[in-house]
């Protein structure tokens, strides 16, 4: 790996939640900018805990968390939605506007922040192409298939370039050959510059994609591997 610069840094990070749980005991964690990685780990590792530190839904209890160059410790409220701005952001059940047509449910990410009009038509419009929906946008989601669906969230998560895009359990509602697609089209936007996490337990596409390989149990890193497979066995 090139010496580029770390778009995610933490150092000796924990979190301990109101009522004592310890969910995270101090992880060192570094991921360059343009890294494509997966965070693996059984139910109750700490993979939520550290997807909502990193979004700064949470702090940490102690550690340092550097983001885009951002603090996350020290970060004043009116700079979180900057911050959460650089993270584009897809989860399994997909969160789209059932009520608005797939161009809309983009657009909309693009209207939030502002931007003028003529580009937001050219923007969404090539952004759907990308994920090969050109011939969908007037459809709503909830007649599209699953892996159609998670392809819009995708254009919604990417539509303002955001450097890092954070996907959770992004292919679980989906079946063997739509998750492949939906692995091969972050694998081309990584190829393209985003920094990609994937947080999943699909041990197939882990295994069969040879990326870097986070693995987390009972809020520790227990192994990162360059070229890495699915390590743990589910409980
Ligand atoms: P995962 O996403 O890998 O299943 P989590 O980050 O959700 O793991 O949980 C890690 C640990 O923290 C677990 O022991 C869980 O019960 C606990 N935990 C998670 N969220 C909270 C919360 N809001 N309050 C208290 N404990 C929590």
């Amino acid at each position: 790996m090139s010496d580029g610069i770390n778009i995610i840094s933490l150092e000796q990070v924990k979190k301990t939640y109101g009522k004592g749980t310890d969910a995270l005991l101090g992880i060192d964690l570094k991921i360059k900018k343009g890294e494509f990685v997966f965070i693996v780990g059984t139910s109750g590792s700490g993979k939520s805990t550290l997807i909502r530190l990193l979004l700064r839904e949470i702090k940490p209890t102690s550690g340092t968390l550097l983001v885009n160059g951002h603090d996350l410790s020290v970060l004043k409220r009116r700079q979180v939605s900057v911050h959460r701005q650089g993270i584009g952001t897809v989860f399994q059940n997909f969160r789209l506007l059932n009520d608005r047509d797939v161009y809309e449910n983009v657009a909309f990410a693009q209207r939030i922040i502002g931007t003028p009009k003529h580009e937001i038509k050219k923007q969404t419009t090539t952004m759907l192409q990308i994920v090969g929906l050109g011939d969908k946008m007037h459809s709503r989601p909830d007649q599209l298939s699953g892996g159609e669906q998670q392809r819009v969230a995708i254009a919604r998560a990417l539509v303002n370039h955001p450097p890092i895009l954070l996907a959770d359990e992004p292919t679980g509602n989906l079946d063997p050959k739509n998750s492949w697609e939906i692995m091969k089209l972050l694998e081309e936007v990584n190829k393209n510059g985003t920094t990609v996490l994937v947080v999943t337990h699909n041990r197939e596409i882990v295994d069969e994609m040879k990326k870097r390989v986070v693995t987390l149990h009972n809020g520790k890193i227990i192994s990162d591997e360059r070229k890495g497979g699915y390590r743990y066995e589910e409980d």
